[in-house]
């Protein structure tokens, strides 16, 4: 029986956390969460919060799910472990294959297996320069990618992600990598003084662009996610994916959807490439494949590409000892076998989605939010100091963004800040009641940290 505090203190000497300041982050500061159920967690000291987040955007199925340890703890039993390189494999992981084959677009049917989203792009990374070196086309190498974008934290899925910050830490981006626009209305456009719709227009020509400066020989692939998730949760406006499927169609270079948060149902289809209509050479896929149950990524391949690996042979000397963890692998069929049973790609699309966007866009009245967006659901709101002027910002990027998240984990919601802005992405099982307590202490929190917005002037 530890208590909270020495858990902390224990945490405080032996853990180094992922991005986390540990310099500024006091011994009680932290929060031990001990325990989940459904859309809700609970820490060491008994306080339960709405888990708005889902985790870090993957708890689709919600917490708790017994049918899902069940599964994983029966496989480990029959087999625990066996590798699938070279020529060996195992039932799970055939079933898990053919089963995402069967959500994934008509002609994508292969997968490739890792243990999260960051290696999954590192298998990107090398497969789509591995596919043009088996086309006699071996100058295809540059990877084109946005800024602001979020594709892992491994040295390639760094150098493809777009984050100032992270390429500033260890010199990255690698080579071969150029980073364009992004579509960001709200933080880039506006300002243009262009419409939202000419701003998409004008985001999405930048790979047009880029295409014709580097040179259509030299491009091996452009990298995005439907939907920036840790960007900022920035949906395009609607004529750039269209104008992006136009260009892409006449131009021979590879499209890679990350589907990492936007795959398995957060968008309203089961991938976010359905819902904007988009037809993607490679999707990276994590987080929601197992809804966080067990750890597992991968990268979904289409036909056009697999064909080539048939039929030029030779072999792609890449792989993991996790590659198809049977574990890995009972965990996501059991997680798969309940989003279809209880059609929560459909509830999203359909029933739950459209509830709760309303009830979110309804916090766009509040006077520190200078927009409310969300698609499916993945939403967020942006704070700004005036909404007489949209245009301007809170001075010090980040800190009423941070208050506000605060205020909101105290309120019993978990939101995540994006410089100024919150974030929100809950399990796919949330219910009508749940969220309207959810926007309930979203609205708290804004209220909170709007009261310390105007007495710090
Ligand atoms: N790609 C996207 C779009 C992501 O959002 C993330 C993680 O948030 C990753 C890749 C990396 O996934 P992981 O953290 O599982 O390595």
């Amino acid at each position: 029986n530890v208590s909270s505090h020495d858990l902390k203190v224990s945490d405080h000497k032996h853990h180094l956390h992922p991005f986390t300041d540990h310099g500024a982050l006091g011994v009680d500061e932290r929060r031990v969460i001990s325990r989940a159920d459904g859309v809700w967690i609970w820490d060491s000291e008994g306080n339960r919060m709405l888990d708005g987040m889902a985790g870090l955007w993957c708890v689709n199925v919600g917490h708790g799910r017994q049918e899902i340890v069940e599964a994983v703890r029966a496989q480990m039993s029959e087999l625990s472990y066996y590798n699938t390189f070279f020529k060996t494999t195992h039932p799970p992981v055939i079933e898990l294959s053919e089963m995402i084959a069967e959500i994934a677009p008509e002609h994508m049917n292969m997968v490739f297996y890792g243990g999260s989203g960051s290696d999954a792009n590192d298998t990107v990374f090398r497969l789509v320069r591995y596919y043009w070196d088996l086309m006699g086309k071996p100058d295809k190498k540059m990877i084109l990618s946005r800024h602001n974008a979020y594709h892992g934290s491994t040295v390639a899925g760094a150098s493809l992600g777009g984050m100032g910050g992270m390429h500033g830490q260890g010199n990255l981006p690698v080579p071969g990598i150029h980073h364009i626009a992004q579509p960001y209305w709200f933080g880039e456009g506006m300002q243009t003084g262009m419409s939202e719709d000419e701003f998409g227009l004008w985001a999405a020509r930048e790979l047009e662009r880029a295409i014709d400066e580097i040179g259509e020989d030299k491009i091996a692939a452009f990298i995005a996610e439907p939907i920036q998730g840790a960007g900022g949760v920035i949906i395009p406006p609607a004529t750039y994916w269209p104008e992006v499927a136009r260009i892409l169609k006449q131009r021979d270079i590879l499209f890679v959807s990350d589907e990492v948060i936007c795959g398995f149902g957060r968008t309203g289809e089961w991938f976010g490439a359905d819902t904007y209509g988009l037809k993607p050479d490679l999707m990276s896929i994590a987080k929601g494949l197992t809804s966080g149950y067990l750890p597992m990524g991968g990268v979904i391949v289409s036909d056009k590409i697999a064909d080539v690996l048939h039929e030029k042979g030779g072999e792609f000397y890449h792989g993991y000892t996790y590659s198809g963890h049977p574990a890995a692998c009972a965990a996501a069929i059991a997680n798969l076998a309940i989003m279809k049973r209880e059609n929560l790609v459909e509830r999203v699309r359909d029933q739950i989605g459209p509830y709760f966007r309303k009830k979110w866009l309804e916090l766009g009245d509040h006077p520190m939010v200078g927009e409310a967006r969300m698609k499916g659901l993945v939403g967020a709101l942006e704070l700004v100091p005036d909404k007489a002027d949209l245009s301007k910002r809170f001075g010090d990027v980040g800190k009423v963004g941070t208050i506000a998240r605060d205020h909101s984990f105290n309120s019993g919601l978990v939101m995540r800040a994006v410089r100024d802005s919150l974030i929100i992405s809950p399990p796919l099982v949330i219910t009508e009641e749940e969220t309207d307590q959810l926007v309930a202490s979203a609205r708290q929190a804004l209220d909170l940290a709007w009261a310390d917005v105007r007495k710090q002037g």
